[in-house]
C-alpha cells in the first residue's frame, strides 16, 4: 500500500506537466523517472495568454543532459512575430492585473510560494538533469527562489509611496508608485528557476506582467513555472514564457510594448542589453559577468576558509557569478593555504548531478568545457604552477571539466582579468592587505568578493575599500538575502537599480507625485 505522503507526491507529479509538442507522449519531465524522461524528446512551446502555443518561427535548438551528453528536449529560436504575439497577451492581462488590489496581489503571491514550496523536489530533479549541479545546489536555489517569492510578498508595505501635510498653505503632496507596464526577464543557464524569481515575483506583485525569456540552454525548469502560477490562482498573460536566443532577445530589446527588461547574464550581452534597450526607451537593469577575488589573511582560520573556498570555486562547477575565482594569499600564510586546498580539489567527488556521492557535477555544454580547459592551458602557458587537479568520472559522455589550482598566478595575465566560470581556483602571493586590495580593485569586474581572517580590523578595512556589490567576511559565496538587493558594481553591472529587496520594487513601479489643494 502506498503511503499518504507517496500518494500526494504522485498526485503533484501528475499536475506539474510541462506542456509542449506532442503533449500527449510526455507525461511530466520531472516527476517521471530518468528512464522514462529518456524515452522522449520534448518538443517545447511558448506560454502565452494562459495557452501553450507553438511558435511561428520553425528554428529549435537542441537541449543536453549535461551529465551523460544525450539530447533531452528542443527548444524553439521565437522570432520577431512570436515576441509580437506575447506582447499582446501580455499588455491585455496588465490593462485588468494593474487594478486588482495590491493585498489580493501580494495573497496571490503567496499562493504562489505555497505552489512552489510543494514542487520543491520536481523543480530540483528538472534543474539538476539539465543544468548539471547537484540535487543538493538544485534544492537550495529552490530555497532561494522562494525566499524571493517571500521578499516580494510583502508589496502592501515595500510599494507604499509617501505623504507630506502642508508643503504650503492648504497645500498636500502625495508620491504614489504605480506599475510600469509590460516587463521582459532575460535569464542566464546557471539559475533557470531561481533568477528568473529575482525579477518575475517583484514585477507581478507591483501590477505588472511578465514575459520571461529563459536560457535556451536548460529551458525545460522555467517551462514548469506557468503550471504553478495557474495552479495559484493567477490570471492568463499576467505570467508568459517565451523561449528563443538572441533573436528573440533582439525582438524584445526593440519592441515599443515593454516597458522595462531585466536582464542577468555575462558581460558582452549585458552592456548589449542595456545599451539596446535603453536607446529603445525602456527602463533597464543588466548584471553581468564576474571576477570575484578572495583575500586570505595568515590568521585566518584554516578548515573552514579552505572549505569556503573550494566550496565558492567548484560548488556548481564554478558555473556561479559569485564563485570565487582568485585567492589572494597574504604571505606568510601562501604555503599553508596552497597545500589545504591542493588536498581539497584532489578529493573532490565529480560525477553525475543525479548520484548522490557527487559533489561537483558537469558543465553546461562541451563549449564550455573546452573554453575552461583553454584557460587552464594559457594560466600554465603564462607560468603558473600547477598545484593539483582533480578528476573526471571515466568513459563518460557528460560534459566534465577535473577542478584545478594553479598557483604563483601574476594578476596581469589574461587568466587573472578574465571570467573562467569553470571549476579554476587561482593563487596570486601577495605581501599585505593593501596589495591585495589594489590587485581586486583593478579588475574592470566588481561583483563580489570575500576576506577570510580573525581580525575585525582587516575586514574593516576590505569592506571600506573594496570596489564591489556583494561582499563576504568569511563567506565563500556573499549571496544577499532576497530583502536586500542583488548586484554588482563597475563591468558587473549596467544600470542604476539592482535585483531584489526594496531596489526590485523600486524598478518596477513608476513614481507619480500629486501636489493638491482643496477650496
Ligand atoms: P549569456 O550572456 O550567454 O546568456 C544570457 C541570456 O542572454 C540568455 O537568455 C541568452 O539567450 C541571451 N543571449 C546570449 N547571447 C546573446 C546575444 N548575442 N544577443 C542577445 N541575447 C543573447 O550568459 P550565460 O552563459 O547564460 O550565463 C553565464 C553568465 O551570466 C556569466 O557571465 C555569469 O557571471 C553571469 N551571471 C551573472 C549574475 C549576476 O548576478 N551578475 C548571475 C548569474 C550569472
Amino acid at each position: 500500500m502506498q503511503s499518504e505522503g507517496a500518494t500526494n507526491s504522485l498526485r503533484r507529479r501528475e499536475s506539474l506537466a510541462v506542456k509542449g509538442h506532442p503533449p500527449a507522449t510526455f507525461k511530466t519531465p520531472l516527476g517521471t523517472e530518468r528512464l522514462e524522461i529518456m524515452s522522449d524528446v520534448i518538443e517545447l512551446e511558448n506560454y502565452i495568454g494562459g495557452k501553450w502555443v507553438r511558435p511561428r518561427s520553425t528554428g529549435r535548438l537542441d537541449v543536453f543532459d549535461p551529465s551523460d551528453g544525450s539530447v533531452i528536449a528542443h527548444v524553439p529560436r521565437s522570432n520577431a512575430e512570436d515576441i509580437d504575439l506575447v506582447v499582446r497577451a501580455a499588455r491585455k492581462a496588465y490593462l485588468a492585473w494593474r487594478d486588482v488590489p495590491i493585498s489580493d496581489r501580494a495573497r496571490l503571491m503567496l499562493a504562489f510560494r505555497h505552489v512552489m514550496d510543494e514542487h520543491t523536489e520536481e523543480l530540483a530533479r528538472s534543474i539538476t538533469r539539465e543544468q548539471g549541479k547537484t540535487m543538493e545546489e538544485s534544492r537550495g536555489s529552490v530555497f532561494r527562489a522562494l525566499e524571493a517569492i517571500d521578499a516580494a510578498a510583502s508589496a502592501p508595505t515595500t510599494m507604499q509611496g509617501y505623504f507630506s501635510e502642508n508643503v504650503a498653505k492648504g497645500v498636500d503632496t502625495t508620491l504614489i508608485r504605480q506599475p510600469v507596464g509590460v516587463v521582459a526577464g532575460i535569464t542566464p543557464f546557471n539559475f533557470p528557476v531561481m533568477i528568473p524569481m529575482w525579477m518575475t515575483p517583484f514585477a507581478i506583485v507591483c501590477g505588472n506582467s511578465f514575459i520571461l525569456k529563459p536560457s535556451e540552454r536548460d529551458p525545460l525548469s522555467p517551462s514548469l513555472l506557468p503550471a504553478l502560477f495557474e495552479k495559484a490562482g493567477f490570471p492568463p498573460g499576467v505570467f508568459n514564457v517565451v523561449h528563443g536566443d538572441f533573436d528573440a532577445v533582439n525582438a524584445i530589446l526593440t519592441h515599443p510594448g515593454i516597458d522595462a527588461v531585466s536582464f542577468v547574464g555575462s558581460a558582452p550581452t549585458a552592456k548589449h542589453i542595456y545599451t539596446t534597450s535603453s536607446a529603445h526607451g525602456k527602463r533597464v537593469q543588466a548584471l553581468a559577468g564576474a571576477k570575484n577575488f578572495m583575500i586570505v589573511m595568515p590568521d585566518a582560520e584554516l578548515k573552514h576558509t579552505v572549505s569556503a573556498i573550494i566550496a565558492s570555486a567548484c560548488g556548481m562547477a564554478g558555473e556561479r557569478c559569485l564563485a570565487g575565482s582568485i585567492a589572494l594569499a597574504v604571505e606568510p600564510g601562501g604555503d599553508r593555504l596552497v597545500e589545504a586546498l591542493a588536498e581539497g580539489v584532489r578529493t573532490l567527488v565529480t560525477g553525475p548531478a543525479n548520484d548522490p556521492k557527487t559533489e561537483m557535477g558537469p558543465v553546461i555544454r562541451p563549449e564550455n568545457r573546452d573554453r575552461i580547459l583553454k584557460w587552464v592551458e594559457d594560466g600554465l602557458a603564462s607560468g603558473a604552477k600547477l598545484a593539483a587537479r582533480g578528476n573526471v568520472p571515466a568513459n563518460s559522455k557528460g560534459f566534465f571539466v577535473a577542478p584545478v589550482l594553479l598557483d604563483h598566478v601574476k594578476p596581469e595575465w589574461p587568466i587573472a582579468q578574465e571570467e573562467i566560470f569553470g571549476p579554476v581556483i587561482l593563487v596570486i602571493r601577495v605581501k599585505s592587505l593593501d596589495e591585495g586590495l589594489e590587485i581586486a580593485n583593478r579588475s574592470r569586474f566588481g561583483n563580489a568578493s570575500s576576506i577570510f581572517t580573525q581580525s575585525g580590523k582587516a575586514a574593516r578595512e576590505f569592506t571600506h575599500r573594496i570596489e564591489a556589490g556583494m561582499l563576504g567576511i568569511n563567506i565563500g559565496v556573499p549571496a544577499p538575502v532576497a530583502p536586500f538587493p542583488f548586484a554588482g558594481w563597475k563591468g558587473s553591472f549596467f544600470g542604476d537599480l539592482h535585483a531584489t529587496g526594496r531596489d526590485g520594487i523600486e524598478f518596477y513601479t513608476r513614481k507619480k507625485v500629486v501636489t493638491s489643494r482643496w477650496f
